[in-house]
């Protein structure tokens, strides 16, 4: 299947709760899209409206308006029998376990087959041993919910969620009482699911799992904000750790990619030909990778924006001074090549 493709696709959503008989809004003009082969994590603070744009997506709540498309179909103004069909082939883990305290945890996972209505298959036994092995409870298959600490409930919540191999995975806080170990495994689960060709999207404030996000959404007081920090602390990162890898590559890959992007701005703009053109020379070189590629190009071309300082104040050009020669003294020691771009800077 097509990797690129969108299993959800929602624009301009908005849903309000009744409350005393008042409407209460709580989603405004959300879009967003999900695509295959992805994990996105969804977060936010609490009462940001995450678990309720997650049951829309899911076809457990009925949105008015707007354009919530899921594997394909439409369920805005959908019947119940279309809600129902496409629930089948969602995954769902719930804040709450949601287990049934009168089976055992193996029925518990085969009620997430037979919910996928895959239990009939020949290897349903065999799914169930497999999902409950890799998460831990193949010794509690026989075991009733009230007998599992809250992190092996959480668990089992998880390996129903997973062994109809759903196409599309929701998780609402799926790893909040889970140690280190097993929200690794939890997640290596998730990253497999993505690399078949499904998504999962996944509502945390887990920082561990930030960072092994493909993508990052924020919703604010209903509303889907650009995640700036997050991505600032990423490319942090990655440059980080990429300079501590090959140095020397990446210091003449910057200065390459800097060369470029002050070509780019020198007119006062940059245009999408130009950023395609400078994404494939540095991709030539052969040093990044393409996302690393494009770190790069967008730091080289903001930096180069903000070259020179014909744009400070009197007040700025000091301070700017007196940094300079903090970070020429920084060694504690001052060397002429030092001094000289020093002066540069400030003539
Ligand atoms: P989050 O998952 O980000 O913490 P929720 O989606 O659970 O946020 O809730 C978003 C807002 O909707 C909150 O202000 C909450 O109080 C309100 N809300 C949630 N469920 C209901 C409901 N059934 N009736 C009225 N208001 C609700
Ligand atoms: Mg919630």
């Amino acid at each position: 299947m097509d990797e690129s493709a969108k299993l959800v696709e929602v624009s301009s959503l908005s849903f309000a709760h009744e409350q005393g008989g008042q409407a209460q809004q709580i989603l405004h003009n959300v879009s967003l899209h999900i695509s295959a082969g992805e994990v996105t994590v969804l977060t936010g603070p609490s009462g940001s409206g995450k678990s309720t744009l997650l049951t829309i997506v899911g076809g457990l709540r009925s949105a008015f308006e707007g354009s919530v498309n899921v594997l394909g179909t439409e369920l805005i103004g959908a019947p119940s029998a279309t809600l129902v069909k496409t629930r089948r082939r969602i995954g769902f883990v719930f804040q709450q376990h949601n287990l049934s305290d009168a089976l055992t945890v193996a029925q518990n996972i085969q009620m997430g087959l037979q919910h996928s209505g895959g239990h009939r298959r020949p290897d349903a036994a065999e799914r169930i041993t497999d999902i409950a092995t890799q998460l831990g409870l193949r010794d509690h298959l026989k075991k009733y919910p009230d007998q599992l600490s809250g992190g092996q409930q959480q668990r089992a919540g998880i390996a129903r969620a997973l062994v109809g191999r759903p196409q599309l995975v929701l998780a609402d806080e799926p790893t909040a009482s889970l140690d280190k170990r097993t929200s690794e495994s939890v997640m290596a689960l998730f990253d497999e699911l993505a690399s078949r060709g499904g998504a999962v999207v996944l509502v945390t404030h887990d920082k561990r799992i930030l960072d092994q996000a493909d993508r990052v959404l924020s919703l604010e007081d209903g509303k889907v904000v650009p995640t700036a920090d997050v991505m600032i602390e990423d490319a942090g990162k990655v440059l980080g750790k990429l300079m501590s890898s090959e140095p020397a590559r990446l210091r003449r890959l910057l200065g390459y990619a800097h060369g470029l992007a002050q070509v780019a701005v020198a007119d006062g703009k940059v245009v999408a030909e130009e950023r395609a053109v400078i994404r494939q020379s540095l991709l030539d070189r052969g040093v990044l990778q393409p996302r690393e590629v494009d770190l790069v190009m967008e730091l080289a071309l903001a930096q180069a924006d903000a070259i020179g300082t014909d744009f400070l104040g009197s007040e700025d050009r000091n301070q700017l001074a007196a940094a300079l020669r903090d970070v020429a003294e920084a060694d504690e020691r001052v060397v002429e090549a030092e001094l000289r771009t020093i002066e540069k800077l400030l003539s």
